[in-house]
């Protein structure tokens, strides 16, 4: 490939959340010395218009503080500071709460903010860039290795879709659930389609939420009430997909009609407000979270219901512990793009993946259908938890991703 215009140690493609912050943490890890690109064609778009809101648990709040960038959000942030599930059908007049959780992990320390995505990757970019991250505009194309004589310098050439190449020791896909990168490096993966599709808005209500989140495990799937700043709510709303595409597509007053059927009054008049999206949902992991020269993460690596709301969180833990074997490497001189140190963060991230992958397969399983059968022995379990304090707060830690090999980034602890 001609054309190149730099060689450098990590390229990373995909600027959303797990992409601009590997590269915050490697480069906060390992400094100035150690280059590290994000391209992304969204990259310095803003987002305006995208309302989407994420549950970001206290693990992830922890690193983020820890890199200097929840200051800049913590204002827009809700925390959840309680939390009510209910196991009901649509008709029900009363939903009797089975589980409810007091929103904390630690003290003073809520298990979870929500955040709208727009402000959370609006100020992850402002520190990339504060601190010297390479920022493109543009998509990774292709990529090849070196050849011979090229090749004693154990590089990728990547292309970019503006025209130009560089060549990375490592190339990183972060480029979300349809990554061409996974794709062009040969990598299948395996899972399945839910059939489900979550519809994601926002509303607007009369009376304060006080930080209550809802989960409401209604017999197509869960519907949940997140609470955003303000008397806002982000609503995740999942129904088989022809039923939401049919939804969506419904006009104003219609739509209410639906929505209000499962949010109910109990913060008074609603209103719908911004974009109506739908998202299909499945459970998909990538084969292998490596090949030559190359490491998966976040979504691109797997994608489970977001039913936990823990897609995020396991994709920030692929980022500390990918952080963590690099880091390693790179101090000790070593090439962070060899199969020695791409094999150790491999290791290290697919059990857990598989294990909450399936955990949250089980979950939506168990939930997201009428048996009678299940649903007595779903409200048995529930009602345990409740009344187990112990149990409960393990429920709660686990939630909040503090709880298994948690890798060191995501217990606020410097590398
Ligand atoms: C309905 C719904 C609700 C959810 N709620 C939550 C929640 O509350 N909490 C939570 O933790 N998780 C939640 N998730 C999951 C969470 O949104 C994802 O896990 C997370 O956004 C994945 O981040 P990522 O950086 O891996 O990928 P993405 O956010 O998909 O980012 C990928 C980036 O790569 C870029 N890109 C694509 N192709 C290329 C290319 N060729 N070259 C360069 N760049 C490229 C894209 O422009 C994009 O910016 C939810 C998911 C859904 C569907």
């Amino acid at each position: 490939m001609t054309g190149r215009d730099d060689q450098i140690d990590v390229l990373i493609a995909g600027g959303g959340f797990a992409g601009l912050t590997l590269a915050i943490v490697l480069r906060q890890g390992l400094g100035p010395t150690f280059s590290v690109t994000v391209a992304d064609p969204t990259l310095g778009a803003g987002h305006a218009d995208d309302e989407r809101a994420s549950a970001i648990v206290a693990a992830a709040r922890r690193l983020f503080e820890a890199l200097g960038v929840w200051q800049s959000v913590a204002e827009e942030a809700q925390p959840i500071l309680d939390m009510v599930v209910t196991d009901s059908r649509l008709g029900d007049a009363v939903r009797p709460a089975f589980l409810t959780f007091p929103g904390e992990v630690e003290p003073g320390e809520p298990f979870a903010h929500m955040v709208e995505n727009r402000f959370l990757i609006a100020a992850l970019e402002k520190k990339a860039r504060e601190i010297g991250v390479g920022l493109r505009a543009t998509a990774v194309e292709n990529f090849s290795r070196l050849s011979f004589p090229q090749a004693h310098a154990h590089r990728l050439d990547v292309a970019f879709a503006a025209g130009n190449a560089v060549s990375p020791r490592l190339l990183i896909a972060a480029d979300g659930a349809r990554s061409l990168i996974r794709e062009r490096a040969g990598i299948a993966v395996h899972g399945w389609d839910y059939s489900q599709s979550a519809i994601v808005t926002n509303v607007s209500h009369e009376r304060d939420h006080d930080g209550r989140a809802e989960e409401h495990f209604l017999p197509a799937g869960p519907f949940a009430i997140l609470p955003l700043k303000g008397r806002r709510s982000s609503i995740v709303w999942t129904e088989a997909t022809p039923e939401a595409k049919r939804v969506v597509a419904l006009d104003d007053a219609a739509f209410h009609e639906e929505l209000e059927a499962r949010f109910k009054l109990q913060l008074g008049e609603i209103t719908a407000v911004g974009a109506r999206r739908v998202h299909p949902l499945g459970f998909f992991v990538a084969r292998a979270f490596i090949a030559e020269r190359i490491a998966l993460v976040g979504d691109a690596a797997h994608v489970i219901h977001p039913i936990a709301g823990q897609g995020l969180n396991m994709g920030l833990k692929d980022v500390a512990a990918l952080t963590e074997v690099i880091v390693d490497a790179a101090r000790l001189g070593l090439d962070p793009g060899t199969a020695n140190v791409l094999e150790r963060y491999q290791r290290w991230r697919r059990f857990d993946t598989m294990t909450m992958g399936i955990a949250t397969d089980a979950l939506n399983r168990l939930f997201s259908n009428r048996s009678a059968v299940l649903r007595a022995a779903r409200d048995l379990g529930l009602g345990m938890v409740d009344r187990v304090p112990g149990l409960k707060r393990l429920f709660i830690r686990e939630a909040a991703g503090l709880v298994g090999e948690v890798p060191k980034l995501l217990r606020g602890k410097s590398l």
